[in-house]
C-alpha cells in the first residue's frame, strides 16, 4: 500500500514559506520554482498547492492544473533560455526515482549542444539561479499562450 502524504516534505515546507526557493510563478492551484540541482539551465518544478505524493493520489483536476502551469512554464522557458525543446518528467514513488514526495512536474529546457546533467548531480550557484529565475519571470510576463 502507498504511504500517506507527509506534510514535512521539503516542497510542502517551500509552499508554506518555511524554506526558501527561487519562485518563478504561482496561481490559485499551483506553484513553480527552480530546481536547485538543474539538469539544464532553467530546469523548473511545478507543484500542486493541494497535498499529493504523486500521480497515484493527485486528483484529476489538480493534475490538470499542474499540466496547465507546466505548459505555461515550458513556453516561457523556450524564450528565456533560447531552448529548442522541452522534457516533461514526473516520478511517482521511490522505485521510479522520486526523492521528494510532493508531486512535481520537471520542466527541462533542451538545447542542442547543452548536455543533460544526471539527476541531482550538482547544486547550482545561487547567483546563477537568481539570474535564471529573473529571466523566466520576465519571459512569463511577456508570453502569450498559444
Ligand atoms: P524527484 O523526486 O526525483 O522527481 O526529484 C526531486 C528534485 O527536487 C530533484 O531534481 C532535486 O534536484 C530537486 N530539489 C531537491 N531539493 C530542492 C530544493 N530545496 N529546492 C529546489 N529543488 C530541490
Amino acid at each position: 500500500m502507498m504511504p500517506a502524504y507527509d506534510d514535512q516534505n521539503i516542497f510542502a515546507k517551500i509552499l508554506r514559506g518555511e524554506l526558501p526557493c527561487f519562485k518563478v510563478y504561482e496561481n490559485a492551484h499551483t506553484f513553480a520554482f527552480l530546481d536547485i540541482m538543474p539538469r539544464t539551465p532553467g530546469h523548473t518544478l511545478v507543484i500542486p498547492k493541494a497535498p499529493a505524493r504523486g500521480i497515484l493520489d493527485i486528483s484529476a483536476d489538480d493534475l490538470a492544473e499542474v499540466a496547465r502551469t507546466s505548459k505555461t512554464i515550458a513556453v516561457a522557458a523556450m524564450k528565456a533560455f533560447d531552448a529548442e525543446g522541452i522534457i516533461i518528467q514526473q516520478f511517482s514513488e521511490a522505485v521510479s526515482g522520486q526523492v521528494v514526495f510532493h508531486l512535481h512536474m520537471h520542466v527541462v529546457p533542451m538545447k542542442s549542444g547543452v548536455a543533460l546533467r544526471p539527476p541531482q548531480s550538482r547544486q547550482e550557484d545561487a547567483t546563477v539561479l537568481a539570474d535564471h529565475a529573473a529571466r523566466l519571470i520576465a519571459a512569463l510576463g511577456s508570453s502569450r499562450e498559444p
